[in-house]
């Protein structure tokens, strides 16, 4: 990757495409005669320094599990693309049980034109199985990465691999690859779930910008309160890397209530728990066989609410000043469109 903020920055334009062309020279003393170079260099700014002038707006998707869906998803990329993100992620199931279809999905994102990013972690990952798989995307043309711990697989109490945290992955690609990746690390707002203390979760966070990381994106957060703190906290701590915020959009209860206890213990603030209750599904929002007369009606009435406070969520980081706003867009165009166009992301610059 080639970095050209310095460059442009110094001259006073955004990152492009440069042509250099030169024909003759004539300067006396210059024992050349007639020459031509015609270069076309590709100068891309790194995703890390773009948000320090504006606030990105980035996807995130996952590999699906049927062919079907592999098959629709280059279409929900071209109808994500209208916004024009500044890339688009791919999860990776832990342990790289979908790494081939991750590989494809990055591949997508790229022929749509953006960047794409690979969540990458290191569970049941050899420290050669993570420079094979590295090499792999290097070679795809896939240079940018969140690197993660990942969760630790039911059962175990280690990663079942040579690493044993995200620090340790950051740490080696960057002592592997140099420069050659971008690299994105986890950050979570109310302290990892496993972690001693919002403190020492700091200090890991920290950690990581030393080892090299770029830039944070955070673990779903509806505390705004917590966000603030923890965003005062970690400046405080000497964290400067961006800050891309990690936003779920609110339209399924299960989802929503899955997402946030299932594995990351995130507090659900009062609006969006009423907004939980009022809209409840009997028996639960879990059930196979709901029996609620208005099943449909709450469904639909639940998704609209939960797009407006999704809004409202958006509205509420940007004035925390956000360096990203990273949607989850959950393999899905069109309830996504819908918040970004009323909630003026791509408007309001
Ligand atoms: P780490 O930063 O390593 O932290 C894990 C825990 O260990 C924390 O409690 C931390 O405080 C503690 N810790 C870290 N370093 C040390 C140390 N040196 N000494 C002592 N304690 C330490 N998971 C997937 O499987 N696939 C995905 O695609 C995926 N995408 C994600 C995207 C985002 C934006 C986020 C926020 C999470 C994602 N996850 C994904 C989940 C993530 O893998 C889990 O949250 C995992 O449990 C922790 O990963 P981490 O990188 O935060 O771990």
């Amino acid at each position: 990757m080639v970095d050209g903020t310095s460059y442009f920055k110094k001259a006073g334009l955004g990152p492009r495409v440069l042509q250099i062309g030169t024909n003759r020279t004539s300067e006396p003393g210059l024992r050349i005669g007639i020459y031509h170079i015609k270069a076309e260099v590709k100068l891309i700014m790194k995703l890390s320094e773009e948000m320090k002038n504006k606030t990105l707006l980035s996807f995130e998707l996952f590999p699906p599990k049927t062919e079907k869906g592999l098959q629709n998803l280059p279409g929900t990329i071209d109808h994500l693309m209208k916004y024009n993100p500044s890339y688009i992620s791919c999860t990776y199931g832990a342990g790289g049980g979908n790494v081939g279809a991750n590989r494809e999905v990055c591949q997508m994102i790229k022929n749509a034109g953006t960047t794409p990013v690979t969540h990458f972690t290191v569970i049941k990952n050899t420290k050669e199985g993570i420079k094979e798989q590295l090499d792999q995307y290097l070679a795809d043309g896939v240079d940018h990465m969140l690197a993660l711990r990942g969760d630790i697989p039911l059962g175990e109490t280690t990663t079942c691999g040579d690493f044993d945290y995200a620090t340790d992955l950051v740490k080696f690609v960057r002592d592997t690859y140099g420069d050659k990746f971008e690299i994105a690390v986890a950050g979570s707002p109310e302290g990892h779930i496993s972690c001693r203390s919002l403190e020492s979760d700091i200090a890991v966070l920290k950690q990581k910008q030393d080892n090299g990381a770029d830039y944070i994106m955070t673990q779903l957060c509806w505390d705004m309160e917590q966000f603030a703190r923890w965003q005062d906290k970690i400046r405080k701590a000497g964290v400067t890397m961006p800050i891309d915020v990690g936003i779920m959009p609110i339209l399924d209860q299960a989802a929503t209530i899955s997402m946030a206890l299932s594995r990351n213990g995130c507090v659900m603030d009062r609006e969006l728990s009423r907004l939980i209750s009022k809209y409840w599904i009997f028996p639960n929002p879990f059930d196979k066989a709901p029996f609620d007369d208005n099943l449909e009606q709450k469904k639909e009435d639940f998704k609209k609410a939960g797009i407006e406070y999704t809004i409202r969520q958006i509205d509420k980081y940007r004035a925390l000043g956000v360096e990203g706003i990273h949607l989850y867009a959950l393999n899905k165009w069109k309830d996504v469109s819908e918040i970004i166009d009323r909630s003026g992301l791509c408007t309001l610059v």
